[in-house]
């Protein structure tokens, strides 16, 4: 069945990952396209389609359709997939004629997305799709035992959406997944910055400040960093200088609310596999894995171990293409 190329593909809310099995992770960019509104065609997809985030003419709309962990729109979606498999096929000399592919889907998709993004896979000519829930993917990736009678607690927070789980024998026993991730913060830093300096800045801005100067831990090395933006009163350009304590205050509610759901999903856990988790700890995946001080916050916070997963941003790409061994044990397990 997997003789073609057999291919994993992150499709994130903020990156779309691709992962195959001999080269590894070949694609990693940002899930947006480049629309030109009169036409509906994309224009752009990728990194190329975030740099015009902000700066294009009317005309041409930058569009992330997994923003918000839901197909905001099947169409471009569909368009997106296939642009990003057939740039990946170009670079690899057409290796990925009718491939196998896993693809992962955040927990809370609906069954009509789900199918949505069967068909936009199967269209682009896969021979074989299967779909797979995103925290198990995550815990592959991680390296975690997900196939064991031990249970394990993957934390995967994304620009969209965070996702909680406990996972064992290969299946989800309880979830949460909320609306709040690197977004989230950004938008935050947005709002902290017009409020307090009327100045406004824009998302790619923000995205770099909490990047570069965000802590989730108040007790962090006070830094500085200057940005540009616009003056709300005079209209003009203005640059700033924003501290790391004041961003960490901004950042503050987004990271109680993940905080949130991960002490709702361990006060639902049974209490069988408490101890598991206790043993083992929180694995964290997903880019807001590496705010500064996130591990040490949450450990602060929960008093249960926490660790980061290897590679954050690649961990669900790497382990929704090392599934593809591992669904038919998987399948077993969560019948
Ligand atoms: P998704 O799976 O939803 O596509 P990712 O796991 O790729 O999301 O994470 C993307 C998010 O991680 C973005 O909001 C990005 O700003 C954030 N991020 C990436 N690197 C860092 C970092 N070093 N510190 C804080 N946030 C980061
Ligand atoms: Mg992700």
């Amino acid at each position: 069945m997997f003789s073609s190329a057999e291919i994993g593909i992150d499709l994130g809310t903020a990156n779309l990952l691709i992962y195959t099995k001999n080269k590894g992770i070949v694609y990693n960019e940002p899930a947006v396209v480049a629309i030109d509104t009169a036409t509906q065609n994309v224009l752009a997809v990728g990194e190329e389609a975030k740099q015009m985030i902000g700066k294009t003419p009317q005309n041409i709309v930058p569009v992330r359709p997994m923003k918000d962990g839901v197909i905001a729109d099947y169409e471009i979606t569909s368009q997106m997939l296939k642009a990003m498999l057939k740039k990946v096929s170009k670079k690899l000399g057409h290796s990925l004629r009718k491939p196998s592919v896993v693809v992962c889907v955040p927990t809370g998709a609906t069954s009509v997305e789900r199918r949505a993004i069967h068909n936009a896979i199967k269209e682009y000519g896969a021979k074989y799709v299967h779909l797979i829930e995103e925290p198990i993917a995550a815990a592959i990736g991680a390296g975690l035992p997900v196939d064991e009678p031990i249970s394990n607690m993957v934390v995967d927070i994304g620009g969209g959406t965070s996702e909680v789980a406990i996972i064992s024998f290969g299946g989800i026993v309880s979830s949460q997944s909320t609306r709040v991730g690197g977004d989230k913060m950004d938008l935050a830093i947005i709002q902290h910055v017009r409020k307090k300096y009327n100045v406004l800045v824009g998302e790619r801005t923000a995205e770099q400040v909490k990047i570069q100067i965000g802590y989730a831990l108040i007790d962090h090395p006070e830094e500085s960093m200057e940005v540009r933006g616009r003056d709300m009163v005079s209209g003009l350009p203005k640059t700033i200088s924003l501290t790391s304590g004041e961003i960490q205050k901004a950042l503050q509610e987004s990271l109680e609310q993940i905080l949130e759901a991960i002490q709702t999903t361990l006060e639902s856990c049974p209490p069988e596999l408490s101890g598991d988790i206790v043993d083992q700890g929180i694995t964290l995946t997903g880019g807001g894995a590496l705010l500064k001080g996130m591990q040490e916050w949450l450990s602060n916070e929960i008093d249960v171990p926490v660790h980061i997963a290897p590679e954050p941003l690649e961990c669900v790409a790497i382990g929704t293409g090392k599934s593809l061994k591992m669904i038919t044990k998987l399948q077993k397990a969560t019948k």
